[in-house]
């Protein structure tokens, strides 16, 4: 270990980094046994072959090359690949996965999210045919895309997942195919026989995939809208892996642009399909297929920002305490021991990112497990739909019945109840739960990499000119371009900010939202210095201006929260995503504490970064709060002519019992109305015609939200600088743990 500097009394608090012990409380999954394995086993592949990769420069080629292929057998071995499957099919893990995976990547973004990526784009490939398959293209792909076992010789698949279209097809928009599919053959009685043409753009794993699941759309009246397809390398015609993309980012993943001509039967559509009056009806459009697939996978890409930052804490610190030895400098100098480390702002840094990191992992980790309960929530709700015979619209009925159900029972629950495990009806728990999951991934995808990539380049930045070369230890300059992708894949920002406009006004979302607020209130109460106060304000504000912008207009009148304006759903969603990390940090948190309590032989090394971690969450909270108070005050006001202004154009007039409080918020608004003569007394109709009246009783509701936000901040920027002090004593390695 590398020791603090001697100079500095004895240590509370944080000690050391925290371990595994630490993680699998706040993750919550200190009690599975089959994931602590899972995580030694990715951590081993990781920190070795993988890491030997990226420091013999194999990054430098954006080739598949025969390293890089030997990445493969590593993940099959480590217990990787079958990490997806299910027990009946060559894996090793019951019931749903999405932790499991999400460890998985969390463990190899680490070190390297290429590497991640090429494995877990092979889930991806697979994923379609997990989630809406037919129970025989399951048990076939399923089982041939296991490891095969010793003595065994049969072909392994590899699958890749092939939707983005070369320009000017699918990107950011998923229904623009220019894929098709048409029938060639249909002999009565028989299979009918597609031929399907797609060519791919960015496509991960053509380098070596042997399977593809593909979107396309009907080229045949025979064939009803649009689905996914399964094509074989092997299948009739011609199965182009194409270009290898010049990619500057994960080049220890294979990405390509392929072609594919090929004819295949049509069991290979995903999910089957139907014949009615002739006519091909697939069971699944190709966007249904991609929204099961995405809102879990998403969350996996999430987590690997969140590796990346927290890895860059050991390799910073280990630079800072470094960079002054030598020279003239003696051991036991402030300057040998500390480095960098003396001056404030290199501290104080690295405290943004750590926090950063922290509050990403947790949403992130929350996220996964939200999905791991909801998957049997939703597979019985499909078959009690299946069981009472209902489809398309009447499933959406019953699920809105289900909703109004949970809502009526959020009115009468007592404070300390969870809804989720009080609801005894399925259908009510798949939409408690449904509704706050399609909430966190998008806010997950969204923050944890568009964020994290930000707080990427402040690691960076820390790391002086070091940080963007190759030998920048922790890789941290690849895996700040790194992030970018993240950002990117699988959907970028735009895509998940589209998807939180919609979901985050689901009034059953929102109703759990406000039993958070109050949660978070209590908690601050009881446990102060978490931030709670900060953040369960920030939300305050945050649905308060949620609540205003749906009903408000413009200085024209306009409309504000609608789809088509992105200037003002897209930033709302923005600050969401700031609440929600840091609420689950704030959670997680407390988790440790909690079991601190249960596990006396931990409990002073738990404390010890607990309360750390509760500076570093008041540090977050504060942040959070300051970005949603800054977004709401823009929105509020930003959409509003200056009210002086206003008043002088006379396009809004003002009630006199409500001018008097609006003067407190801008000084002299009274005398600029009363002088344009726009101001009514009550009981008064309204004079102008054109132009809103302004409600200003409202605007002083935010102003005094907006000022009770500030004052919560008290006590943030001294957590700042305990937490940034914790840096100066936290012992480390001696030496990083990868490259070995
Ligand atoms: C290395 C790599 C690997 C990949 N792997 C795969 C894979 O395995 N399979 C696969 O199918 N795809 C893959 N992709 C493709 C990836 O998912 C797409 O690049 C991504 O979804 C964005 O599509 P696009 O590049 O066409 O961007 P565009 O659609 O051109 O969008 C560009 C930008 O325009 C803005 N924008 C676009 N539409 C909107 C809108 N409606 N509202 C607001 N803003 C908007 C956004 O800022 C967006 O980022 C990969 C890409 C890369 C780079």
């Amino acid at each position: 270990m590398m020791n603090p500097a001697p100079t500095h009394p004895p240590i509370g608090g944080l000690q050391t980094l925290p371990g595994d012990e630490v993680r699998q409380i706040m993750w919550r999954f200190a009690d599975r046994y089959d994931l602590a394995m899972l995580v030694q086993s990715a951590r081993t592949a990781a920190r070795g072959p993988v890491a030997r990769l990226v420091a013999a420069g194999a990054r430098n080629s954006h080739e598949w090359t025969p390293e890089k292929a030997g990445l493969l057998p590593v993940f099959d071995e480590a217990g990787i690949t079958a990490a997806f499957l299910d027990p009946e099919f060559g894996g090793f893990i019951p019931g749903p996965k999405n932790l499991a995976l999400a460890l998985v990547a969390f463990e190899l973004a680490w070190v390297d999210a290429g590497a991640a990526t090429c494995s877990l784009a092979g889930n991806l490939g697979l994923a379609p045919i997990h989630e809406r398959g037919t129970p025989e293209q399951r048990a076939h792909y399923m089982s041939l895309a296991a490891p095969p076992a010793a003595g065994e010789t049969r072909r392994q698949i590899r699958a890749a997942f092939a939707l983005t279209e070369p320009i000017p097809f699918v990107g950011v928009e998923t229904g623009m195919l220019s894929g098709k599919a048409k029938i060639v053959e249909w002999q009565e009685g028989k299979e009918p026989v597609l031929q399907v043409e797609k060519r791919g753009r960015f496509i991960t794993n053509m380098g070596f995939a042997n399977v593809v699941t593909a979107a396309v759309d009907s080229d045949d009246p025979r064939i009803k809208g649009s689905f996914m397809v399964i094509l074989e390398e092997g299948d009739p015609g011609t199965f182009d892996r194409g270009t290898p993309t010049k990619k500057l980012v994960h080049q220890l993943s294979s990405t390509r642009d392929p072609v594919f001509s090929l004819r295949v039967p049509a069991s290979r559509i995903i999910g089957g399909y139907t014949v009615k009056d002739g006519v091909i009806l697939p069971r699944y459009s190709h966007s249904a297929i991609i929204e099961a697939v995405f809102r879990r996978t998403r969350v996996t890409v999430g987590l690997m920002t969140s590796a990346k930052l927290l890895s860059a804490i050991a390799p910073v610190i280990m630079y800072q305490r470094r960079r002054f030895r030598g020279g003239d400098g003696a051991p036991g100098t402030p300057r040998y021991e500390f480095g960098l480390q003396q001056k404030e702002d290199v501290l104080q840094r690295l405290v943004d990112v750590w926090a950063t990191g922290e509050a990403s992992a947790s949403l992130g980790f929350a996220a996964a497990r939200l999905f791991d309960e909801l998957d049997p929530l939703e597979k019985e709700q499909e078959r009690i739909m299946k069981e009472k015979g209902l489809l398309g619209r009447a499933v959406f009925k019953e699920m809105a019945a289900a909703q109004e159900t949970a809502l009526s029972l959020l009115e009468t629950l007592g404070a300390d109840r969870d809804l989720s495990s009080t609801a005894t009806d399925p259908l009510v728990r798949f939409a408690v739960l449904d509704s706050v999951a399609n909430v966190l991934c998008p806010a997950c995808k969204l923050w944890n990499t568009g964020h994290g990539a930000n707080m990427m380049r402040e690691a960076v930045s820390l790391m002086g000119g070091y940080g963007v070369t190759e030998d920048c230890p922790g890789f941290l300059g690849q895996k700040w371009m790194d992030a970018q992708l993240e950002a990117t894949y699988e959907g970028p920002e735009a895509v998940q900010r589209l998807q939180l406009s919609l979901t985050m006004t689901n009034e059953l979302f929102l109703a759990q939202f406000r039993r958070w607020i109050l949660d978070l209130k209590r908690l601050s109460s009881v446990k102060p210095g978490t931030g709670a106060c900060a953040l369960g304000t920030a939300m305050q504000l945050w649905l308060w201006t949620l609540n205003h912008l749906r009903t408000a207009t413009d200085a024209e009148g306009a409309k504000l929260y609608h789809k088509s304006r992105q200037g003002v759903t897209f930033p709302l969603a923005d600050a969401l995503c700031w609440l929600l990390a840091a609420r689950q940090f704030v959670l997680d948190i407390g988790e440790l504490e909690t079991k601190a309590q249960e596990n006396p032989e931990n409990a002073e090394s738990f404390l010890g970064v607990a309360s750390f971690f509760t500076d570093l969450s008041h540090v977050q909270c504060a942040r959070a709060a300051g970005e949603v108070g800054r977004i709401c005050a823009e929105l509020v006001h930003g959409f509003r002519r200056h009210p002086q202004w206003d008043a002088q154009s006379e396009a809004s007039c003002y009630c006199s019992s409500e001018l008097e409080s609006l003067e407190s918020i801008i000084p002299g608004i009274q005398d600029a109305a009363r002088g344009r003569g726009v101001v009514t007394e009550p009981g008064q109709a309204h004079p102008f015609k054109a132009g809103p009246c302004v409600s200003i009783g409202n605007l002083a509701t935010f102003a005094q939200l907006r000022s009770k936000l500030d004052t919560c901040l008290t006590g943030a920027r001294l957590a700042k600088d305990r937490a940034a002090e914790a840096l100066t004593r936290v012992m480390i390695p001696e030496a990083l743990d990868y490259p070995v």
